[in-house]
């Protein structure tokens, strides 16, 4: 695999980063994940404005223009001769000559690091067909949710609580309600209305989700961006997840108890289509 580190496209065990590096002792860095489907980048305007979000919230400085990263994104998946898969990339605050709270010096560089991963079959998933088990774990994460650190340990452990519960991935619950998932923004459907929590601080502003909620809205769906329960999920007709890594994928099961007909519900299964086909008609 090729990849890109700090101006230089490399084989990846030629790739280095410095030991004092902020993001590897601080977890001083930003992420995004943007989907590739058919060889070309979905909602990549949409991941480089968040981007510069976050960076602008840690005041990092934005290494270079957004033209800039999509050319290198293109050229990792052409020398890598992606189909279907995900980019990753991740900015860190760089790598002073020692270890500091303080943040270094302005000249200090950021360090830019992307990787491509191929995932054949990303459109096809067989879990899209059967739809995930989710279990509730509460949410301990930081106050800067919408922020995207690479501070990825407590949705690590979450997933693993969720893979020794015999599910697939976790829900955290804040305050009696639900903020998000591990990696992805979370769902409910009653009826014709598709009910998300509203974006605040509190959660991360999913790319995917904005693109989710304007498809349902345009085929005519209520929308309500509101908090919910536990208990009003698994009463609800239908679950979902959202992510740029798994698109629209339905929640079968919450907590032990089955949602719906505990099987992908007509919602999510028909928005899981319109993103599909739409994110390949604007791909770039
Ligand atoms: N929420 C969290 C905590 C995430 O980590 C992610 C993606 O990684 C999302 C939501 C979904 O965001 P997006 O649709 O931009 O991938």
């Amino acid at each position: 695999r090729t990849v890109y580190v700090n101006g230089e496209y490399l084989p990846e065990h030629e790739a280095k980063v410095s030991i004092f590096d902020r993001g590897f002792l601080m977890a001083d860095g930003v992420y995004e994940v943007t989907s590739v489907l058919g060889g070309k980048l979905i909602d990549f305007e949409g991941h480089a404005k968040r981007l510069a979000r976050s960076l602008s919230e840690l005041e990092i400085r934005k290494p270079m223009e957004d033209e800039a990263l999509l050319e290198i994104h293109r050229e990792l998946v052409a020398r890598n001769d992606i189909d279907e898969g995900m980019i990753y990339l991740q900015i860190t605050r760089g790598a002073p000559n020692d270890r500091d709270f303080v943040f270094p010096p302005e000249e200090t560089a950021p360090t830019v690091v992307l990787f491509t991963q191929s995932k054949p079959g990303l459109a096809d998933s067989p879990a899209a067909k059967e739809g995930i088990k989710v279990i509730s774990i509460p949410d301990i994460r930081w106050g800067r949710r919408d922020i995207k650190t690479v501070q990825l340990l407590y949705p690590s452990m979450g997933k693993m609580m969720a893979r020794a519960a015999g599910a697939d991935d976790a829900w955290m619950v804040e305050e009696g309600a639900v903020t998000e998932g591990t990696s992805n923004n979370a769902y409910i459907v009653k009826g014709n209305t598709i009910i998300t929590r509203q974006l605040s601080h509190e959660i991360l502003h999913g790319i995917t989700r904005a693109a989710v909620l304007r498809f349902a809205r345009e085929a005519q769906m209520q929308v309500e961006e509101r908090a919910f329960t536990i208990e009003e999920a698994q009463q609800a007709d239908e679950a979902f997840i959202t992510s740029a890594s798994t698109f629209v994928m339905p929640v079968v099961e919450i907590d032990g108890a089955q949602v719906g007909q505990g099987a992908p519900g007509p919602v999510a299964n028909r928005l899981r289509e319109i993103y599909i086909e739409e994110s390949r008609k604007a791909a770039i």
